[in-house]
């Protein structure tokens, strides 16, 4: 599909609401052209905002006077074209942003919750269903993020490093065996890192609210690295405030009593082992190199070993995986009876080796899907309280946190609503610095891949001093 852009600077929202409807076509951004080409959808402002769908099967346009908000209005003419042009409705509407709890409450601080969901529910187009979430979302965040003031901060720490690489994944590297090889020269650099970090916070008298360590996979490391970086945290930071100290154990295959055993020695409260599906076939067909029992396995042992709080994480709409053996994922999920499942929906990602004509398949299974999930996970006493979006995924959905109350993850709502700051480091982490007197928020990138980490280490390290000016600017 061709997306023309004719005079106005919406074109990013307009690709993601095209993207979103059409989701197996490419979509090509047109700013530039002489005449248009079928199929295409053209958006401009000039005497009126106009869109317009021209295919071999379909010729509509709707337009409306010039207002305020231009975009909005685009936005909902474009939602009401393809709606009815492809007889469907997205369950989060013209509503392309990641955030939308975040959204959701500003509405509702601003102007009172019924107008909030009103608003959610007949200008944004977002479903009764999604704008009731939402609602409930909030509050279930509520009692968390008043704990957040403008002194602050949680840590994260990356560890970039998997066993093999999950052909779904665009986040680790390509080349993951030649990445594990730089481990050892990763971690005395990381460390020094955490310890830099740490003297900005103390000189900035800054309060620690959570830590997380992700990746990756943080217990690819071995238990006595694991040891190294966990002593390091401790005697580095104050940790008599820190509500949630969370290691991801993702990927089954690298959990071994050995390592747990070292978690449990530190201040770790929390682990994540990430089934993501309990169907071996799918398990093959996604790369990831472990099977169902191994999950279980290291589940049953991280039980043993006295965790008390433990996360797993599922995706809904995997290649090959089908509503009946996702209900059978879920089910023996509740009979695990975790802390906390996150579901997430799939979302295909260019650099992910799956790609979108593998996911197709899936598409329109994957709403029954997460409507199993919350059904199921809210018998058995879990609760949603964090959620966000990503571009591609899979019947425009979202991934939520579902936790039984007294386990949300102070940290999930921490990076989500972006009240408080988060100091990040390691390869691919993101420093967040957030001013709490306004919406106002700073980034500072690490170098993402572990190589130029190593490289380039010193650079970046220079950067972070941004972080001691920011807060003599702002948060005083
Ligand atoms: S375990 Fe996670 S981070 Fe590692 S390759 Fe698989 S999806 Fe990517």
């Amino acid at each position: 599909m061709n997306l023309y852009i004719d005079n106005h600077k919406f074109h990013y929202e307009m690709e993601n609401l095209c993207r979103a409807f059409l989701f197996t076509e490419d979509v090509a951004v047109i700013h530039e052209y002489d005449t248009l080409e079928k199929p295409y959808i053209l958006t401009s402002v000039h005497d009126e905002v106009r869109v317009e769908l021209c295919t071999d099967e379909v010729r509509d346009a709707l337009s409306a006077p010039l207002c305020d908000d231009n975009e909005l209005c685009m936005g909902q003419l474009l939602y009401r074209l393809l709606s009815k042009a492809y007889d469907r409705e997205l369950p989060w509407g013209i509503l392309t942003g990641v955030r939308p709890i975040k959204l959701f409450s500003r509405l509702c601080d601003r102007d009172g919750e019924e107008a909030a969901r009103r608003l959610f529910r007949d200008t944004l187009y977002v479903s009764g269903e999604k704008t009731a979430l939402a609602k409930q979302v909030r509050d279930n965040q509520a009692a968390i993020l008043s704990r957040s003031d403008k002194r602050s901060f949680s840590l994260y720490v990356s560890i970039p490093f998997c066993p093999t690489r999950c052909n779904y994944c665009s986040f680790v590297s390509q080349t993951v065996e030649k990445a594990k090889k730089l481990i050892e020269q990763y971690i005395p650099l990381l460390l020094s890192e955490i310890r830099y970090t740490a003297e900005l916070t103390k000189e900035l008298d800054l309060r620690l609210e959570s830590v997380y360590i992700g990746g990756g996979t943080p217990t690819t490391l071995s238990a006595q690295q694991l040891d190294i970086l966990l002593s390091e945290i401790e005697a580095d930071f104050d940790l008599s405030t820190c509500a949630e100290f969370t290691v991801e154990a993702g990927r089954p295959d690298t959990v071994t009593a050995e390592k747990l055993q070292t978690l449990k020695s530190h201040r770790v409260t929390r682990i994540s082992i990430n089934p993501q599906t309990f169907s071996d076939s799918v398990l093959e067909h996604i790369g990831r190199k472990h099977t169902s029992q191994q999950t279980i396995d290291a589940y049953r042992l991280a039980r043993e070993l006295g965790f008390d709080n433990i996360n797993m994480d599922l995706i809904a709409g995997l290649t090959t995986d089908t509503p009946k053996s996702f209900e059978k994922t879920i089910d023996i999920v509740r009979e695990l009876d975790p802390e906390s499942v996150t579901v997430h929906t799939l979302a295909v990602k260019r650099s992910a080796r799956l790609n979108s004509s593998d996911a197709v398949r899936e598409h329109g299974y994957t709403a029954a899907m997460l409507a199993y999930a919350a059904k199921e996970l809210t018998a058995g006493g879990y609760e949603p309280y964090y959620l966000y979006r990503q571009s591609k995924m899979l019947s425009n959905l979202e991934n939520i946190g579902w936790a039984k109350p007294g386990f949300f993850s102070p940290y999930n709502v921490y990076i989500m609503e972006e009240t408080h700051s988060i100091l990040a480091c390691g390869a691919g982490a993101v420093t967040k610095l957030r001013d709490t007197g306004s919406d106002y928020l700073e980034r500072i990138f690490n170098f993402k891949y572990p190589y130029e980490y190593i490289s380039r280490f010193d650079e970046m390290i220079q950067r972070k001093e941004r972080v001691k000016s920011f807060y003599g600017e702002y948060n005083e």
